[in-house]
């Protein structure tokens, strides 16, 4: 690596590191990634599966902009299951469950194909900066590396502390140090810092359970991927296995909650409470005489079985106890124990919608570390500061912004910098207002075009795309071409009421019930489309009506949006504004009155207040 000057620095090898990396090398920026260990890239630190409710929502975008984690998770899925098959597609995530070490190096090979990509083994101790902006960063052994812009994405590692039962290591993930020096650091720059923790399973050796006593659960029959360019899994498919706790696992729990690192006072940070541990579930649902546990095999090469549902942070001991209390499992051998951690993270109301560091010129900040957990929130927000870093270190170009009403990536970052965190932020599809738009199946509709504006999309997916849309295109119009009396619609097997009114091909398919091969029935020349593109015409047509009536609120969070307000903006001068909540939007600094709506605390009245100003301002300069 002979380059003194980079565009782009990023601190990271995890979710958020890689697809950084990648984002701003596609944007044509140069680029080097540090991180600890050059093997570890691409990790999955805890459960060996990509996807599910809200996370394919953000797999799906990402790969729509031509990010990685999709193609990674297909050519890794050993299992894929559509998460709410039988809810609407509005609500289905698509989820895969992953050989580690194929996903690992799929995406290590990924970084080492790309010519203006570097990587760098080292620990980022510290950033180097002149005049308030950042010049590069400098390491543990003394060496520096000069860049335009620096992305920290150092996850779980900032003064980590692993827990197991009364034991406490200092560690980013088992078996890799922690990193402090950096804390110091973000510390410094006057940004604040809180701890949260998380958990992890113990991994139990495969050739130690008795599955013969288990519930298999296979993957679907006709699997769902990722990526729009991927076709098919490329690997053997597994079954999973499903046992259960009992009372008597429960009553082990309970004797030895005051081991517990968590339950015994040892940690302060706040866990995840959708992800909740073993401990927490027999507390909490003290009721329930039983919790399922899904044994998910780690790799097709590798006995290793992550059991889904048991993180804790107890003493080794009782993790064995425990584990051989449950059906199936009375003599697997644990190959790694359970254990918590426990982390800084950094108040993302620091950040601004590029997920840059307010008054930082060139620091950006994704990933876990901003206070979200899971692979998916952090690739998505690498896929954000990675744009944008690109776009910062060029100098010039609009900086690349994603909305609330364009995607789940727009819903979380807006929620990071606008709410902030009070826990691990995961997605949900309930954190989207406009849901029924932001659809898995769409997300290339939604977003491939904003891709190829700026610029970092490759000449294969456009090619690719443009194509699918043509073929939307042409079956649409076949679609409106015609239309069908409901004695035509009838003869042709489609049941309507005899009202008279004559409907389209599109609007004939719009209606619940109504399947593709009805229509090709009654317009045989659609046969030519692929069925892929007749499935996503009948979901287009389904949600059609439902999105033209979302539509005004959109052009309302888009009007809120257009009024922007600027970096000084006086908040204490504006009278009629609680003390409160003056501090809050000092906190927050909204960007634009949309956002200032959305925190917390705001009222119609003071939101009138702060567009009254506004208007003045425009007035005046006008
Ligand atoms: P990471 O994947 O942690 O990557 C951080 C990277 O930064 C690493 O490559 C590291 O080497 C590098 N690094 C750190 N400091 C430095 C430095 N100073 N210099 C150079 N490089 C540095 N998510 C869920 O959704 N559900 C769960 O149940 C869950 N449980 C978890 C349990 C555990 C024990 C852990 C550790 C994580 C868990 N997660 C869980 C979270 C999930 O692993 C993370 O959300 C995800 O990996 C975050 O990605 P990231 O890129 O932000 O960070």
């Amino acid at each position: 690596m002979k380059q003194s000057l980079f565009d782009v620095i990023v601190v990271g090898g995890g979710h958020a590191g890689t697809e950084a990396a990648l984002a701003a090398a596609r944007m044509g920026s140069s680029v080097v990634l540090v991180t600890l260990k050059a093997e570890a890239i691409g990790t999955m630190s805890c459960n060996p599966a990509i996807g599910g409710l809200g996370k394919g929502h953000l797999v799906r975008e990402i790969d729509a902009m031509d990010g990685v984690m999709g193609r990674a998770a297909d050519a890794a899925g050993i299992q894929f299951r559509l998460l709410n098959r039988r809810k609407g597609p509005a609500v289905q995530g698509p989820r895969a469950q992953s050989d580690r070490a194929i996903y690992r190096g799929f995406i290590q090979r990924e970084l080492i194909s790309v010519e203006n990509l570097f990587i760098l083994e080292g620990e980022v101790h510290d950033l180097i900066q002149q005049g308030g902006a950042i010049k590069g960063v400098k390491l543990a052994d003394g060496s520096e590396v000069f860049g335009r812009s620096v992305i920290l994405t150092t996850g779980t590692f900032l003064r980590g502390v692993i827990h197991i039962g009364d034991k406490r290591v200092p560690g980013g993930r088992f078996g890799e140090d922690a990193a402090n020096g950096l804390s110091l650091r973000i510390n410094d720059l006057g940004l604040r810092l809180g701890r949260l923790k998380t958990g992890t399973p113990p991994r139990l050796d495969g050739r130690t359970i008795n599955w013969d006593v288990l519930e298999e659960q296979p993957g679907d029959e006709s699997p769902v991927m990722f990526s729009f360019m991927s076709k098919s899994p490329s690997i053997r498919q597994i079954s999973c296995g499903i046992t259960e706790t009992n009372p008597r696992t429960h009553d082990i729990i309970r004797e030895n909650l005051s081991k517990s690192a968590m339950y015994g006072g040892h940690i302060e940070g706040v866990g995840p409470r959708y992800c909740p541990s073993i401990e927490d579930k027999v507390v909490r649902f003290a009721d329930k005489s039983s919790h399922q546990i899904f044994l998910e095999p780690e790799g097709l090469d590798d006995h290793t079985v992550y059991p889904n549902g048991i993180s804790c942070s107890l003493p080794e001991s009782v993790q064995h106890e425990y584990v051989a209390s449950i059906r199936g499992l009375e003599s697997a051998k644990i190959l790694q124990p359970a254990y918590a951690i426990e982390y800084d993270y950094v108040d993302p109301r620091c950040l601004d919608h590029r997920l840059a560091v307010k008054g930082q010129e060139g620091l950006f900040f994704a990933g876990q570390l901003n206070g979200t957990t899971g692979y998916e929130e952090a690739a998505a927000q690498g896929l954000v500061a990675g744009l944008n870093a690109a776009v910062f270190a060029r100098g010039e170009g609009e900086s690349v912004s994603f909305s609330r009403s364009d995607s789940y990536i727009g819903v979380m970052i807006d929620d990071l910098v606008t709410r902030g965190v009070t826990e691990p932020y995961r997605m949900f599809t309930s954190r989207a207002e406009f849901r029924l738009s932001l659809r898995a199946d769409n997300a290339d509709q939604r977003l491939t075009p904003l891709a190829e504006r700026i610029g970092c999309i490759s000449d294969k997916r456009i090619a690719f795309f443009r194509a699918k849309l043509e073929e939307l295109s042409a079956g649409r119009n076949t679609l409106e071409s015609l239309d069908y009396s409901p004695k035509q619609a009838t003869q042709a097997g489609i049941s309507l009421s005899e009202d008279g009114k004559r409907r389209t091909g599109y609007e004939l398919l719009a209606l619940p019930g109504v399947a593709v091969d009805q229509i090709v029935r009654l317009m045989p020349e659609l046969g030519v489309l692929s069925p892929e593109i007749l499935q996503q015409l009948k979901t287009d047509a389904t949600y059609a009506h439902y999105i033209e009536r979302q539509s005004r609120d959109v052009a309302r969070l888009q009007k809120d949006e257009s009024w922007v307000i600027p970096a000084g903006f006086d908040f204490d001068g504006i009278a009629g504004l609680s003390n409160e909540l003056k501090e809050k939007l000092k906190l927050v600094r909204p960007e634009t009155l949309g956002q200032a709506g959305r925190v917390e605390g705001m009222t119609p009245a003071a939101l009138t207040t702060i567009l009254a100003r506004l208007r003045k301002m425009e007035k005046k300069s006008a």
